[in-house]
């Protein structure tokens, strides 16, 4: 397991083992990308970025959906 890429508050290097897959823990995925450059950093391709914006719109579509359905049966109720 290799050593986590990201940086604590303090600008030391993580201590924790990086995730399977990932240069980074859990606590500092959100690193990738950010502040100094990693050459060793893997590059997100564009079509996976593609697909998770279609991914999260389509959670976004689903939620919305859900949301009118459960604002359709509440309105019902009350007017019963
Ligand atoms: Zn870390």
């Amino acid at each position: 397991m290799e050593q986590c890429h990201g940086k604590t508050k303090a600008g030391d290097r993580c201590k924790r083992s990086a995730s399977d897959g990932s240069l980074y823990c859990s606590a500092h995925a959100g690193q990738a990308g950010d502040g100094a450059p990693e050459p060793e950093a893997p590059e997100v391709a564009d079509g996976k970025c593609g697909d998770l914006d279609a991914v999260e719109t389509f959670v976004a579509v689903a939620a919305l959906g859900v949301a009118i359905i459960v604002v359709l049966k509440v309105g019902r109720l009350f007017r019963l």
